[in-house]
């Protein structure tokens, strides 16, 4: 069996060229700009990139961007007081506080800070609460495991009654994709660093969401025959040469590196009834959801 593949980048364009025509509706419309304020804390350069990214995102679809920055040593009131300075800025449809922050930063009391209504990373503790809860729905679900969602039901897999197996219990990606499972029907089983006889488990899914950033960690023969695999693993590893040996990129004279995923790519999809690359698969979505939300927080403030 060879799986059909569900092509990320793809359907992450689509829902990008979507948010893309109604913003320039609004604009038209004399409506207010949807615009993104991210808040970096330090220097990580992997942080400092995807915040780029976001705000390149931005000016891509037509929406505005305010990019706000703050040294390693900021204090957490100096953090706090820029997150409830743009809470009050009019012009700011959402909010998005790039995590991990500096360790002495308490992330927990600056997530809850953020309006509910501009949090369109999903993470303050109102959204969540509102997922976990039968009959309540939250203002904005969290990116990477909406888009796993949106891969899931664009490729016309079945959740509903569905086994679903979720591979790490992470605030930002496998217990909302938990969470978003259970609401639409799925049985969901979720495993961690301690769950015993992981194969096992793995093997009585229909869906399998794997997030537990361990290189190509699941194997083929722990697939179920037929099942939707969406790996969310972002894992480097070296390039290799035919014979074995690192291969050195001529340009930075550097080992080369690509990315893999938390499946074993080439064996699941020998067994999988569909599977997302890596790269190409969930990662785009990320981007293109956090897009769709910022739109959606300019929609929802349109009623103020
Ligand atoms: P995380 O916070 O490190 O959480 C990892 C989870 O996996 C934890 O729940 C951990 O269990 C579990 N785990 C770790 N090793 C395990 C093992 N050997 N067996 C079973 N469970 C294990 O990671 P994350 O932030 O959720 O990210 C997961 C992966 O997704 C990473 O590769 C990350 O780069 C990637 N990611 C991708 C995107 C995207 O846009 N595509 C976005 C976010 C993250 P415990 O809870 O017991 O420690």
């Amino acid at each position: 069996m060879t799986a059909q593949l569900i092509d990320g980048k793809l359907i992450a364009q689509q829902v990008r060229d979507n948010v893309a025509a109604e913003v320039a509706k609004r604009t038209a419309a004399g409506k207010q700009k949807p615009t993104l304020a991210t808040v970096l804390v330090g220097e990580r350069p992997d942080s400092a990139a995807y915040v780029a990214s976001k705000g390149k995102a931005c000016q891509e679809l037509g929406m505005g961007s305010i990019s706000e920055h703050l040294p390693a040593d900021a204090t957490q009131e100096q953090v706090e007081t820029l997150v409830r300075k743009l809470n009050a800025d009019s012009q700011v449809s959402g909010i998005l506080v790039q995590l991990p922050m500096p360790a002495h930063i308490n992330e927990e009391r600056v997530l809850s800070l953020i309006n509910i209504e501009k949090d369109v990373d999903g993470f303050s503790p109102l959204n969540i609460g509102r997922l976990a809860q039968k009959g309540r729905e939250p203002l904005f679900v969290p990116c990477t495991p909406y888009g796993c969602i949106y891969l899931l039901e664009k490729a016309g897999v079945k959740i509903e009654g569905a086994n679903a197996v979720v591979l790490g219990r992470s605030n930002i990606v496998g217990m909302p994709a938990a969470l978003l499972l259970i609401g639409k029907n799925a049985t969901v089983t979720v495993c961690h660093s301690r769950t015993k006889d992981l194969p096992g488990v793995v093997r009585q899914a229909d869906i399998l969401i794997a997030a537990i950033g361990r290189t190509q960690m699941v194997r083929g023969d722990w697939i179920k025959p037929g099942a939707a695999v969406i790996d969310v693993g972002i894992n480097s590893i070296p390039v290799l040469n035919p014979d074995g040996t690192p291969a050195i990129s001529e340009k930075t004279g550097k080992p080369k590196q690509k990315l893999v995923g938390d499946v074993n790519f080439e064996e699941a999809k020998e067994v999988a009834g569909f599977i997302t690359p890596v790269p190409g698969g969930v990662g785009p979505m990320t981007i293109a959801m956090l897009m769709a939300n910022t739109l959606r927080a300019a929609e929802i403030q349109d009623s103020k």
